[in-house]
């Protein structure tokens, strides 16, 4: 199974991205090196709805300029469902036409319980991914995260 890791600290990022958006769909860009992502990227949704998203692409290319700089990859692209579990919708399998980029979905579903899901697509298929969060030696599956991630209340 393929694995990505994710710095705890990047991880609340992105729950506190997902609730300020709810109920319109968040999403992002995850990058890093390998398998472990060091970098989130935010973006705007312009669809602005509760069940779809698109990237701004004048965001995506300062992303992909800033990611160079950096000698970073992108290794993921995220997005938040809002009102369902962290499954790709028929229309995410549709769309998730990059190649080698993992697809990261982030489940407030049960708001108290963010649940965050890693797939790899293709040939309309989609495999789990092992997502991990890191913080220094800890290692602990994102999937059964707490109720309060990083005991921060948003
Ligand atoms: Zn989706």
């Amino acid at each position: 199974m393929l694995r990505l890791r994710i710095p705890n600290a990047i991880f609340i990022e992105m729950v506190d991205h997902a609730r300020s958006n709810a109920p319109i769909e968040a999403c992002g860009i995850l990058a890093g090196r390998g398998r472990t992502v060091e970098r989130f990227y935010p973006m705007t949704n312009t669809n602005a709805s509760s069940d779809h998203f698109l990237m701004d692409p004048a965001e995506q290319f300062a992303v992909v300029k800033d990611m160079r700089a950096a000698g970073l990859e992108m290794l993921a692209v995220y997005h938040s469902h809002p009102q369902t579990p962290a499954r790709p919708s028929r229309e995410d399998m549709r769309l998730a036409l990059t190649p080698g980029v993992l697809y990261v979905i982030l489940s407030l579903q049960e708001p108290a319980r963010p649940v965050l899901m890693g797939y790899a697509i293709e040939n309309g298929r989609a495999d789990e991914v092992l997502v991990e969060c890191t913080d220094g030696s800890t290692v602990q599956r994102i999937a059964i995260t707490a109720a309060d991630p990083g005991g921060r209340t948003s």
